[in-house]
């Protein structure tokens, strides 16, 4: 563990090294899990961003996209159950003045009894070798059952109260399991209360006429509310879905983990409208999809599971999440929801508005049901970067080199002089004027090669092109493969064809669907 701990811990300096991610304001100590995306990050993240949206919108006939403005109607919020529901119960430390979620303090506890009994299991299995019978001996043993029948009523105390809402409970539990607060060692707990996890600003210059107004906490409102004017001005049959990039907020009260958890991040969410009665069928088809778009980027199919939920929102009748395996565990990255009617039907009550679909063969009106797809940029970005950051050993040298997916590097070919004279320099930008308009290209001309190419690595270029004296009586140059190292002698008129379309977003389009 503190060897996955070590490699975060130098993902996060790599990230800032090589102008991937900065802590936003830094030069004034930084803003609590608010980031800035650099020079490499940015075009890593519009990658990321591309292949996503050309993935719903190209591959998908009946997809279709829209941007919504930030700000909405208050009454959406409302309607959408933010205002009342978007929740979080928090309680503080009193002596180490310190803010903790309850639910995560007691998922905590629960997790302390899970790590007690796999240690018994891992002692019992080097005891056993290979005789050793998992289930037999959680059946059996008696240290093992105890913890689980500990496990098993704590879990249902704290499911029962989360159902509820019940706030004291929550606090009881946290007295009653003696959980302490790690920085104080204290049990000197406030009450727990109810945090609402939404931004808010007011619109307006006037007192009395400002209107409170939210920081969206998700994108996906601004698609339910914009269901009839797409449906109706693009003329769309179901089965259809709307897609939509944009920035969330949410006042997160514990954000740690670098981009994992952040206060303003970005999500990527389809809303796929159906008929009642197919959703289960629909969201058994998105799961699969989904996944196939992950491991089409190559980082393994064992990095990604499905994790899916037991307990379901009261307006969800399916969900689950596509977890990746972070240097700090298997994480979520996205949501797949069958959200039924729920959100159509709220705004239809709220605002007045009939919001149905007449649906042409059945000639019957109804209201669409919803599977969900909703994805963070932000985590996204996180797991690739996890994926693909490497250290080798290369002739007795460490090299770091980021094993990104090319259609996703931020550079595809850096057209390196060997030296900076005798017109190489010249000769660089004349390669660079020819390849510009297909491909992401940088000259660098600083250092010795062997440095330019650890510097290409460890931001992921996956070619490098060296233009030498040769190459102004050849036209020929030096072609360097950053995963293998090799190098070719090609023609400058080659390079297109060698690099074809290997470092362009339709090639990962393609893998998916070859899958
Ligand atoms: P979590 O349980 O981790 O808080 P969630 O279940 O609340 O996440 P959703 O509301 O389903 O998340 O949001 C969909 C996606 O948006 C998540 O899978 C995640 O990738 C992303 N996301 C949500 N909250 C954040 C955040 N604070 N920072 C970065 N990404 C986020």
């Amino acid at each position: 563990m503190a060897n996955q701990e070590d490699v975060f811990k130098k993902l996060v300096s790599h990230c800032k090294e090589y102008g991937f991610v900065f802590p936003s304001s830094e030069i004034y100590d930084g803003l609590g899990a608010v980031y800035d995306y650099g020079q490499n990050g940015v075009e890593l993240k519009n990658n990321i961003k591309r292949y996503w949206w050309e993935a719903m919108t190209k591959l998908h006939e009946n997809i279709v996209g829209i941007d919504a403005a930030i700000f909405m109607h208050p009454t959406v919020w409302k309607a959408s159950g933010h205002v009342d529901a978007f929740n979080d119960p928090l309680i503080d430390n009193r002596d180490s003045k310190k803010r903790y979620r309850a639910d995560v303090l007691i998922e905590e506890q629960l997790a302390k009894i899970e790590d007690k009994i796999n240690k018994e299991i891992e002692k019992a299995r080097k005891r056993f070798g290979e005789a050793f019978d998992e289930a037999q001996f959680r059946a059996t043993n008696g240290r093992v059952l105890e913890h689980q029948a500990k496990w098993d009523a704590l879990h249902q105390r704290y499911s029962d109260a989360m159902n509820k809402m019940d706030l004291e409970e929550l606090k009881q539990i946290i007295l009653d399991e003696e959980i302490v607060c790690p920085i104080s060692g204290t049990r000197n707990w406030t009450d727990v209360r109810q945090f609402n996890l939404m931004f808010s600003t007011e619109m307006g210059s006037t007192a009395d006429g400002a209107m409170k107004i939210y920081l969206r906490p998700e994108t996906a409102q601004g698609i339910f509310v914009n269901y009839l004017n797409v449906q109706k001005s693009g003329r769309m049959k179901l089965p259809f879905g709307i897609a939509q990039i944009g920035k969330a907020f949410r006042n997160e009260i514990v954000a740690r983990q670098f981009i994992f958890r952040m206060r303003e991040f970005e999500q990527m969410e389809m809303q796929f409208f159906i008929k009642p009665g197919t959703e289960l069928d629909w969201f058994a088809k998105w799961k699969k999809t989904r996944l196939a778009w992950h491991k089409a980027l190559g980082f393994g199919d064992a990095m990604y599971r499905y994790h899916d939920h037991e307990k379901l929102a009261h307006y969800a009748n399916a969900a689950t999440d596509i977890e990746f395996n972070m240097p700090f565990g298997f994480k979520e990255v996205e949501g797949i929801h069958s959200r039924t009617n729920f959100d159509l039907s709220q705004h239809a009550k709220y605002s007045g508005k009939k919001i149905e679909y007449f649906d042409p063969e059945t000639r019957e009106s109804y209201v669409p049901y919803v599977i969900e797809t909703s994805i963070g940029v932000d985590r996204m970005f996180l797991s690739i970067m996890a994926g693909a950051f490497k250290e080798e050993e290369v002739n007795g040298e460490r090299r770091v080199v980021l094993a990104l997916p090319p259609a996703l590097a931020p550079v595809k070919v850096a057209i390196l002089p060997l030296v900076n004279k005798d017109g190489l320099p010249e000769k660089a930008e004349e390669i660079l004027r020819e390849l510009r308009y297909d491909y992401t290209c940088q000259i660098e001309v600083k250092d010795s090669i062997g440095k330019r190419y650890r510097r290409q690595d460890a931001i992921g270029t996956p070619y490098c092109v060296t233009v030498d004296g040769q190459t102004l009586e050849d036209n020929t140059v030096t072609l360097r493969f950053r995963d293998t190292m090799e190098q070719e002698r090609v023609a400058i008129a080659d390079l297109h064809k060698i690099i074809g379309d290997s470092v362009n977003i339709s090639s990962l389009l393609r893998k998916i669907e070859n899958d």
